[in-house]
């Protein structure tokens, strides 16, 4: 970035609003940083990803992006052949559960009070996929920093190496409230995203969103293309408004002549 000729400003925004716009009309922004310094901006590119929320039992934090994983595309090989639990929250899980099966052929669905139906019990038997019923009280540690088994609520132990769960994706928002940008919810309950349409467009003019803060599904390569796109796509306007300041500027002049 730098080597482009980009500022980069390490900070934290914790505003950003509309400001009063240039005298030619050009949209203008105002975006505070955590250290009391403010920055003004002609256009605005949101990238601020999402925050993984996991549920609430003892352990899962602790081993999160390790012994406890979400995506078989982000972390499949890293755990391929090991014994993998799956941590129902819901229908997500159930989806998870089979394709953590071509991973590994030592697999156990902890329903943990979710509902599963006959159909879907038999294709997991089919899979060789084992259902526990009985409700999880905690992630146990084993003492090379990784995951050693499951506690049940009934006090037995299933010796595990990783734990499969499926996260709510909620966009990182916080400081952003002041540009009004419109939420979108995924299906299921499974999180909430910035909206957009093509190119990371939103509905308030001047600003695009781009990466996982619009699309919670994006891995890297997919969010860096968003962003790219975005980036065009926001120039495009820059160059336009530029284009336009400058007609204004010389018309008057094109008229004396
Ligand atoms: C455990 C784990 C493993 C993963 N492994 C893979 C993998 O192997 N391959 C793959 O392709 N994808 C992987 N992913 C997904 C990948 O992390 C995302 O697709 C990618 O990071 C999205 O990029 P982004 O730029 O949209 O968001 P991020 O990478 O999350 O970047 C957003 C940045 O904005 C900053 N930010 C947020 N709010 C503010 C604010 N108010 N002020 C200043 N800065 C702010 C954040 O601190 C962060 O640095 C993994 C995800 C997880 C959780």
């Amino acid at each position: 970035m730098r080597g482009y000729g980009g500022l980069v400003v390490a900070g934290e925004v914790v505003s950003a609003a509309p400001a009063a716009p240039a005298a030619d009309g050009d949209l203008r922004f105002t975006v505070g940083l955590a250290d009391g310094s403010t920055l003004r901006a002609r256009r605005v590119l949101v990238a601020t990803g999402l925050r993984d929320v996991l549920p609430g039992l003892p352990g899962l934090t602790e081993h999160w992006g390790r012994g406890v994983v979400h995506c078989p595309y982000c972390h499949g090989w890293e755990v391929r052949d090991e014994p993998i639990g799956v941590l129902a929250v819901g229908p997500a899980s159930v989806h998870q559960a089979l394709l953590f099966r071509q991973l590994t052929d030592d697999l156990v669905y902890f329903s943990h009070g979710t509902e599963l139906d006959e159909e879907t019990r038999a294709r997991f038997a089919a899979r060789g996929i084992q259902v526990v019923d009985t409700p999880v009280d905690a992630v146990v540690a084993a003492e090379d920093g990784g995951i050693a088994a499951v506690r049940l609520a009934d006090g037995r132990s299933v010796a595990r190496r990783v734990l499969v769960v499926a996260t709510t994706l909620q966009a990182r928002t916080e400081g952003l409230e002041g540009l009004r940008l419109p939420m979108a919810d995924l299906p299921g309950g499974m999180g909430r995203h910035f909206a957009s349409a093509m190119a990371g467009v939103t509905e308030v003019p001047g600003v695009w969103v781009a990466g996982n803060a619009a699309d919670p599904m994006a891995q890297v390569g997919a969010s860096a293309a968003a962003g790219a796109l975005a980036g065009a796509h926001l120039n495009a306007h820059l160059v336009t408004a530029d284009t336009d300041a400058a007609l204004t500027a010389a018309r008057p002049a094109l008229h004396v002549r």
